[in-house]
């Protein structure tokens, strides 16, 4: 298990801070660390902090004060011996450690590698290592809530009895299939149907939770559109005040568009700009009216505001005809503050919320309405009952079809071997989501994602 390479890292974030954390993972990693250190006494204790001082060199020149902590294997992140060594966070400081580490043999390691070695030696399964990454990218803290729910294992936990169940059917037919000249039947047919509706049942479940597990992992965008004067940069600011905006900017298609990122119930909600999109005959303006057209498409919801206190106009309707095609939509009618003109262009009224960027007045029912509308599964079920991963997502698709073979084969009552075959189908790709069975390739896609220190 800890027969490779040791590997160093620093762990904390790049640039000046507090503190900076110096990781080594390996075999090795006491010898390096208790070489580079010099501590008051030896051996450190287990899962203890210890003052020690690194120097330059050999000499008594004194760098930094640091603490030193053994994590002893396999009772550590990685299941080997960890040795953490807490700098001040100085870039030069950390640098020049792992520099020393490197010269005493340690290897640099690579993005995720810290998280894969943890995954390589049992500690973890694969969804609780992609959990890890979504934790540490996690913009709100019911992102964090779903993700450490998922670091402890919640959707393994959920697939075993269904691998389990599999598992129960393979056995009794294989052990059929050995005693075919007994002539013994070894499982009824109906219960085989039973359990296998009952496994796709729960599955054709979390495929659908998928829709909802994305706007929590990624959350969405909403293109905020209108004539202009109506008052769309008002009530996006009202929209981003009672919040606290979320700097992290997200790159996507629509980055050049997209100004900020609020936090609605949970759930980042990026703002698409298009306050260019008006009809032009100008060459130049009409490629941003066209990219604004296309980040509107894009977006995963479309607010039309009006101003509700003026006589209708044309283009409200206008531009509510280019909408409506293109998906989700709510119109917010703004200004109703004002007295409101009885009017208003064709909007149904589950469609339509009366708002006032200037009072405030409408605004917690429009971002319910926004969260009805583009998550309306987030009241049902609690965090981990949803998938958020879109390689989870696929894997369940496929063993549901294996599962649709093998229930077709068990209706015809298909000769066990064939039924096995598509038994093994169903099973394998669940197994794939745990990593049971896993290709290199798929764990280079996973792991590339991290950056170093993890
Ligand atoms: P935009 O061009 O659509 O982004 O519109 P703005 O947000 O810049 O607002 C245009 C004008 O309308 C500004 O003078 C705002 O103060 C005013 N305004 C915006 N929302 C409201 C509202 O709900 N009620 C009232 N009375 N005025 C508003």
């Amino acid at each position: 298990m800890t027969g490779e390479d040791t590997i160093v890292a620093i762990s904390t974030p790049p640039g000046r801070g507090g503190l900076g954390v110096v990781r080594l993972s390996g075999a090795r990693a006491l010898e390096i660390a208790t070489d580079l250190i010099r501590l008051p006494h030896l051996p450190l204790e287990i899962q203890r902090a210890t003052l020690g001082t690194f120097t330059l060199g050999e000499s008594d020149r004194v760098l930094d004060q640091v603490v030193v902590v053994w994590f002893q294997a396999p009772h550590s992140y990685t299941a080997e011996d960890i040795v953490e060594i807490s700098c001040h966070g100085s870039p030069v400081i950390l640098r020049h450690l792992v520099e020393c580490c490197l010269e005493k043999g340690a290897r640099a390691a690579e993005p995720g590698e810290f998280t894969l070695r943890a995954f390589l030696n049992g500690r973890i399964d694969l969804t609780q290592a992609e959990a890890v990454h979504d934790l540490i990218e996690s913009q709100t803290l019911y992102q964090a809530r779903v993700a450490a729910q998922q670091m402890e294992g919640s959707l393994s936990r959920h697939l075993k009895p269904h691998k389990q169940t599999l598992l129960n059917l393979i056995a009794r037919m294989e052990a059929g299939i050995d005693f075919a000249e007994d002539d013994v039947t070894v499982i009824e047919w109906q219960e085989i149907l039973t359990q296998l509706d009952r496994i796709s049942a729960d599955l054709q479940k979390l495929v659908q939770g998928y829709d909802y597990g994305r706007i929590v992992r990624d959350g969405l965008t909403l293109a905020i559109v209108g004539r202009p004067n109506v008052g769309k940069s008002s009530l996006f600011n009202r929209l981003l005040n009672e919040e606290r905006a979320i700097v992290t900017p997200i790159p996507g298609t629509t980055r050049d568009l997209v100004t900020e990122t609020a936090n609605i119930g949970g759930i980042p909600l990026r703002f698409v700009d298009t306050a260019g999109i008006r009809e032009s005959s100008d060459a130049v303006e009409r490629i941003g009216v066209e990219r604004s057209y296309a980040a509107i498409a894009d977006s995963d919801l479309r607010l039309l505001v009006v101003d509700a206190s003026m006589p209708p106009a044309e283009e409200d309707d206008r531009l509510l005809e280019k909408l409506r095609p293109l998906g989700a939509m709510l119109v917010a009618l703004n200004k109703s503050d004002l007295p409101a003109h009885d009017t208003c262009i064709g909007v149904a009224p589950q469609e339509a919320v009366r708002t006032s960027a200037l009072t405030g007045k409408g605004i917690p029912e429009l971002k319910q309405r926004i969260l009805d509308l583009a998550a309306p599964a987030r009241d049902s079920g609690t965090e981990g009952e949803f998938i958020t991963n879109l390689r989870h997502q696929q894997l369940i698709k496929v063993s549901l079809e294996g599962l649709a073979k093998a229930r077709r084969a068990a209706e015809q009552h298909t000769h066990h071997e064939m039924l096995l075959l598509d038994l093994y189908d169903a099973l394998r790709p669940l197994d794939a989501i745990t990593g049971a069975t896993y290709a290199d390739d798929v764990l280079d896609i996973i792991f590339k994602t991290f950056c170093v220190g993890k």
